[in-house]
């Protein structure tokens, strides 16, 4: 606060005043001589302040007016704080300009949408890749522009930990990764980027494997096939007979391994959801202890609960081929004294299928990466079993296609329970008997 500007002001006010008061009293009229004095002060202030205004609406700040006391003061004020809004501005203007040129030159793709996805802002890769035009596509909502169905459902779905991949609409066999990042106030960023080369890499591996396994699976079948002779011929030299079954036997695991990797290729090569057809889980489940109890080695006791009939909607070979799986598997890594239950019941989360072992288990460091090919806890034990290290990884394809998920839970020594997750479009009430059944077979 400037002291000085009021106190001159108030002291000149003053000697006016007292010297309109002595005039007033020499001439007989104080009264009208001190409202003299004040009316010629007020006019004076009406003039600073107007002069002000003035300097205030031309709205420049170097033309500053020069006023004396208070009001140069404020004047002073003023041109000190628009300065240093001056000084912010620019401060902010250069960063947003250096983040613009930066992104502009990301080689990825930015578009940055509103809580509404309109949007807002993108940069020139972006536009390239997605085929915008310019500012005139600003304020559309992206799902406008980008109608790839894969990337609309992954916008509404809200799940954004991983990218999806689309097909360019540009024509040419290009595919795109776009990922929506969300930040601040409801704010979301999409990352586009071109994947092409990965995506045919991709298809090159797949076709692959699919090829490879195809094309071994005939000359397999002849050596099989000559094995299975040899081994039933009574006048081979018994000294043959060892080597000869365990070439047998490692034929039926390569075939095993084969016939994996073509229903893996056969679950890989297309995207699209599963079918959905109507089976019967209940009878599935009976059918499915009959195969494991038909095995030479198997779990004294195998059980099955099923706590609701409903139907599961969806592809009868598949869903056959994972349930049947998880079967195997709980048979396979449990002893001959264990007991194995089959379980499906139904809540208000979907319907859930679910293996429970009383075997080895597994310890946990190893479920999280039990779904990838060829994965095995102890792959000597999984050899001796004839696994291939496909199963869950099959299971986890089936389950994908089927917009289910696999849960595990183990432990070591103790056994383990695999469960399918079924979201509730994929049951429908089984139409003879609406109440659930109870079955439980020993
Ligand atoms: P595999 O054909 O070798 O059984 P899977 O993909 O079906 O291959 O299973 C991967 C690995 O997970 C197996 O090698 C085994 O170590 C472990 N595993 C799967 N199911 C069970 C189970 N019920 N109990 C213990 N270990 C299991």
């Amino acid at each position: 606060m400037n002291f000085g500007g009021w106190l001159s002001l108030t002291v000149r006010l003053t000697v006016a005043l007292a010297i309109g008061l002595v005039l007033g009293l020499i001439f007989g009229v104080p009264w009208a001589a001190l409202a003299l004095v004040l009316a010629i002060g007020l006019a004076m202030q009406w003039l600073h302040l107007l002069r002000l205004l003035r300097w205030l609406q031309a709205d420049q700040t170097e033309l500053a007016p020069e006023l004396p006391g208070p009001w140069g003061h404020l004047v002073a004020m003023i041109v000190r704080l628009y300065r240093r809004k001056q000084f912010h501005k620019q401060r902010l203007l250069r960063l947003l300009r250096e983040l613009r040129r930066s992104t502009a030159a990301m080689p990825d793709g930015v578009v940055v949408l509103n809580p509404q996805a309109e949007i807002l802002w993108f940069n020139r890769t972006a536009a390239r890749l997605l085929g915008f035009r310019g500012k005139t596509d600003f304020g559309l909502r992206i799902e406008n522009l980008v109608r790839q169905p894969e990337f609309v459902r992954y916008l509404r779905g809200g799940q954004f930990a991983t990218p999806v991949i689309v097909r360019s609409s540009a024509g040419a066999e290009q595919y795109l990764s776009l990922q929506i990042v969300p930040y601040g106030a409801g704010q979301l960023l999409t990352l586009v980027r071109d994947v092409t080369r990965e995506a045919r890499l991709e298809a090159m591996r797949k076709d692959f494997v699919a090829n490879a396994s195809h094309e071994l699976r005939s000359p397999l079948t002849v050596i099989a096939g000559y094995l299975e002779t040899l081994t039933t011929d009574g006048d081979i030299d018994p000294a043959l007979a060892g080597p000869l079954q365990e070439m047998q036997r490692q034929a039926q695991r390569m075939t095993s391994i084969v016939q994996d990797l073509i229903e893996l290729s056969r679950l890989e090569s297309s995207d699209a959801e599963a079918a959905h057809q109507p089976i019967d889980v209940v009878a599935l489940m009976a059918q499915l202890r009959q195969d494991v109890l038909a095995r030479p080695q198997h779990p004294a006791q195998v059980q099955i609960r099923a706590d609701s009939n409903a139907m599961l909607l969806g592809e009868e070979l598949q869903i056959h081929s994972a349930f049947a799986n998880l079967v195997e598997n709980a048979a396979k890594y449990t002893p001959a004294d264990g007991s194995v239950q089959i379980r499906w019941w139904v809540d208000e989360d979907g319907g859930h299928f679910s293996v429970t072992d009383t075997g080895i288990g597994i310890a946990s460091e190893h479920i999280p990466r039990l779904t990838e090919r060829f994965y095995r806890v102890d792959a000597g034990r999984s050899r001796a079993t004839g696994g291939s290290g496909l199963g869950l990884a099959i299971v986890k394809h089936v389950l994908q296609r089927h917009g289910a998920q696999l849960s595990i839970d183990s432990q070591e020594g103790r056994g383990s329970t695999f469960t399918c997750h079924f979201p509730s479009e994929r049951l429908r009430a089984a139409m003879n008997v609406a109440s659930a059944v109870a079955a439980s077979v020993q």
